[in-house]
């Protein structure tokens, strides 16, 4: 059943548990007939799920969906969806499998409804990464965001307590960011602390009783806003190191932005702390940064560099990327600036931007 029924700019958007297996009445609302379902191997079982609800309506499922959305696995894709003469996408998946669902719609121009069953948020925004010979770019383009996106909390009710996490966060991340970009307005800054309120309250009680339902909806709703939010204004520090050390060093994309969030802020934090400081107060801490990294650690996120693989000794080479592609932030970005940074994200220590900010790193308090 449909529960709840939102219009932002040009999507639908449905929340309510079960109404995945509406799914029927959402491709007749789009006037189409035949559904390619989209998936990832591990959620093929799913995607067959899903063709069972579109009946008469499934054209098949292609469940081979990657992370970063690579150019080969689309161009596969869509000689399927052509093969199979599919005049709509179902997504069943995380970012990946939207990734894939926006890549196919930039191509062959076919409707999407979105089904996330993580928080990333990539469904509420015009924007696709993909990646070609081991190079990620992005393309912004209101062809490619979801004509409607469906929020079973059935579907996230899955995804397992580390993932929901670092998912979480991964989500926060673009709404922190939204509240000091420089083309932000009271609009985006009202969503992104909507979005922020609805993880600050319902993540917890996710990572307590992963199957409650209304924590899955609230977390869902989160995802929501700030996904919306990442597609409406730029993005600074936060992201763009997440994009170097995902596509220079092959870092997991949401336990990425789950360490690095932090240190990020912290970085910033002088700069817009007014700015920032409903983060503080949502999360009941005294900074920000400090905040936000003590909330990560209460929800058992990762929280350095190291246990993700990353090795100290990239830390150089990964500071000389960042520096090299100047993009906008509120601090100025130095090299310097970037080895404390990443050094105090790969050794987890608690940013603590109450005191002034000292070269070397008395800034930081230790691990406890
Ligand atoms: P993902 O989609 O890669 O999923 C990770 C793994 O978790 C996959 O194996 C998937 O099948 C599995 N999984 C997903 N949901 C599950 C569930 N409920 N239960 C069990 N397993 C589940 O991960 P992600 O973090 O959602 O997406 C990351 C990708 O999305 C990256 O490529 C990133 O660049 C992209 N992204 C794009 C945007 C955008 O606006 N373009 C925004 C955010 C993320």
């Amino acid at each position: 059943m449909l529960t709840a029924l939102k219009d932002s700019d040009t999507q639908n958007v449905r929340f309510g548990a079960g109404c995945r297996r509406d799914i029927g009445r959402s491709v007749d609302a789009l006037g189409k007939s035949r559904a390619l379902v989209l998936t990832t191997p591990e959620q093929s079982g799913l995607g067959l799920e899903m063709a069972e609800y579109l009946g008469a309506r499934a054209a098949g499922v292609y469940s081979c969906a990657a992370m970063h959305t690579p150019v080969e696995v689309t161009q596969e894709a869509r000689k399927h969806a052509l093969s199979v003469n599919a005049d709509c996408l179902v997504a069943v998946g995380g970012g990946s499998t939207i990734g894939l669902g926006k890549a196919l719609a930039l191509r062959i121009n076919l409707p999407q409804i979105a089904m996330p069953t993580t928080y990333a948020g990539s469904e509420a925004t015009p924007i696709l990464g993909q990646t070609e010979n081991g190079v990620k770019t992005t393309v912004t383009d209101r062809r490619v965001l979801p004509e409607m996106v469906i929020y079973d909390p059935e579907l996230v009710a899955t995804l397992p307590a580390a993932m929901s996490a670092t998912s979480g966060l991964n989500a926060m991340a673009h709404a922190v960011e939204a509240l000091y970009a420089k083309d932000r307005t009271a609009e985006t800054t009202k969503l992104a602390l909507q979005g922020l309120g609805a993880f600050a309250k319902g993540l917890q009680a996710v990572m307590e009783t992963p199957a409650d339902l209304a924590a899955r909806e609230e977390t869902q709703f989160g995802a929501w806003a700030c996904g919306s939010v990442l597609g409406r204004v730029g993005m600074a520090l936060h992201h763009k190191l997440c994009h170097t050390l995902g596509g220079s060093f092959d870092m997991p994309h949401a336990r990425t932005h789950a360490v690095i969030l932090p240190h990020a802020i912290a970085y910033n934090e002088k700069e817009v702390s007014e700015l920032l400081r409903p983060i503080a107060e949502l999360l009941e801490g005294t900074t920000a940064s400090g905040a936000l990294w003590d909330f990560a650690r209460a929800i058992e996120s990762p929280m350095t560099l190291k246990e993700l693989g990353f090795e100290r000794s990239d830390i150089e080479r990964a500071a000389d990327i960042a520096v090299r592609n100047p993009y906008w932030n509120p601090r100025e970005i130095t090299r310097e600036g970037l080895l404390e940074l990443l050094t105090n994200a790969y050794e987890g220590k608690r940013p603590n931007t109450n005191s002034p900010i000292i070269p070397g790193g008395d800034n930081y308090d230790q691990q406890t």
